[in-house]
């Protein structure tokens, strides 16, 4: 089975999806952190992509399908994906289809995440203690929850048509989310 979990940013997509790789045993694809080990290498492209992030915006849809080409070529993960933080507009998720269609895969489930503009500011300079990303201040913060709105919620119109998405109230404890999800999971 392979899984989409959308939501704007701090809405809790990675602690939801480490405890779904656990339970359910998946494979965690996160766009933002493969972009951030590009970073990291300090390569002329990690670069480029550094002065993206850190602005709020969208990096480009060709390095993100790359990076995501690689990945969903792997064979020791083969219907074991969950997608966190991509796609991230249509054309992504236009992309993502293909690629999986040339890997003889497929989105089985979609899970988005709701939660308001309020939670997210406090989460994310939460978070900004515990992990001083660079790109989590309120500032940036609040660009990345309009680009997630205007990009990102187009997506999920795409996937509520192909009858595959749920819903989930990410304002609620941990606990209360992964027993929803986990619920969900266990249906499908
Ligand atoms: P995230 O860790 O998902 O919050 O992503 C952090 C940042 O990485 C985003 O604000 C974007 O700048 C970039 N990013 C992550 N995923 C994507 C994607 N699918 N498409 C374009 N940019 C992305």
């Amino acid at each position: 089975m392979n899984i989409i979990i959308f939501g704007p940013p701090g809405a809790g997509k990675g602690t939801q999806s480490d405890f779904i790789v656990k339970r359910h045993n998946l494979f965690h694809v996160s766009t933002g952190d493969l972009l951030r080990n590009e970073i990291k290498k300090k390569t002329q492209l990690g670069e480029q992509i550094s002065s993206i992030v850190n602005k709020g915006s969208l990096v480009s849809d060709e390095i993100v399908s790359t990076l995501i080409r690689n990945v969903v070529s792997l064979v020791e993960y083969k219907n074991r994906f969950i997608f966190d933080g991509y796609p991230r507009n249509l054309l992504q998720a236009k992309n993502l289809d293909k690629i999986l269609n040339e890997n003889k895969q497929k989105i089985d489930l979609v899970l988005k995440l709701s939660v308001s503009l309020d939670t997210i500011k406090k989460r994310i300079l939460e978070r900004q203690v515990l992990e001083k990303r660079a790109d989590d201040n309120e500032e940036t913060a609040i660009k990345r929850f309009k680009t997630y709105e205007l990009s990102t919620e187009p997506v999920i119109e795409y996937y509520k048509k192909l009858n595959i998405l749920k819903e989930i109230n990410g304002e609620r404890s941990i606990t209360q989310i992964n027993k929803e999800i986990s619920d969900i999971i266990d249906t499908i």
